[in-house]
């Protein structure tokens, strides 16, 4: 297996240990001792696990958790001080994927790590939601999400986003949405493409604004 870890953690001493058997079995790392530097690092490094501490300085791990779970869906093993902890974070829904006591063997934290990874990576078989900031589209179950929350939206409408979040940035044409949108008969025209871009819009709610216009082109959805 392979990958980066992101280990959130202030105790050096077990951030040490943590490191030295994440990298033993392959695997890059970074670090970081504060809620804050977590967060900073979860959007540079993009890593494909997260292993957050509960008790950290300035911001607790639940409220990183809680963040990173606003926008995606990076795999997170909670480390809780105490074993009836558990119970009180798995009631608050925070979306971790495992949990693990102090004091924990670095072997078993490792087993949990890969645990979770192979159950993450076995699911991309089926296709994968694109995401595209805080905007989460499935094509195959004909989901939208943004910010976690879920948005009805037409056929239509999640085709064309879809495409759209394909490559974001990219400045998809009329012509190109049209055919998203299943208008084969002659009326569907460009007028078409332009009330679905705006229904879209409305449906994105705060997040709208990632759909931009490009005059006299087309429209794109603008990268995170
Ligand atoms: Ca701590």
């Amino acid at each position: 297996m392979s990958g980066t870890i992101l280990i959130v953690e202030d105790e050096t001493r077990l951030a040490d240990v943590l490191e030295e058997y994440v990298r033993r079995e392959g695997f890059k790392t970074e670090r970081a001792r504060t809620g804050t530097r977590a967060l900073e690092l979860w959007r540079a490094a993009a890593p494909d696990l997260i292993l957050l501490d509960l008790m950290l300085p300035e911001m607790d791990g639940l409220e990183v958790a809680r963040r990173v779970r606003a926008e995606s869906s990076t795999p997170i093993i909670m480390l809780t001080a105490r074993d009836d902890e558990v119970d009180k974070l798995v009631g608050l829904g925070l979306g971790a994927d495992d949990y693990v006591v102090k004091p924990y063997s670095p072997r078993e934290v490792m087993a949990r790590v890969k645990a979770v990874l192979r159950r993450v990576q076995g699911a991309v078989v089926v296709p994968q939601a694109l995401r595209v900031g805080a905007i989460e589209v499935n094509l195959s179950s004909f989901e939208v999400h943004v910010a976690g929350e879920s948005v009805p939206m037409t056929t239509a409408e999640v085709r064309m986003l879809g495409l759209l979040a394909k490559e974001p940035s990219r400045v998809r044409l009329r012509a190109e949405l049209l055919e998203q949108s299943g208008g084969t008969d002659s009326y569907a025209d460009e007028r078409t493409v332009d009330a679905h871009i705006k229904n879209i819009r409305k449906k994105l709610g705060l997040h709208g604004d990632l759909l931009e216009t490009v005059r006299g082109v087309g429209y794109r959805l603008r990268g995170a």
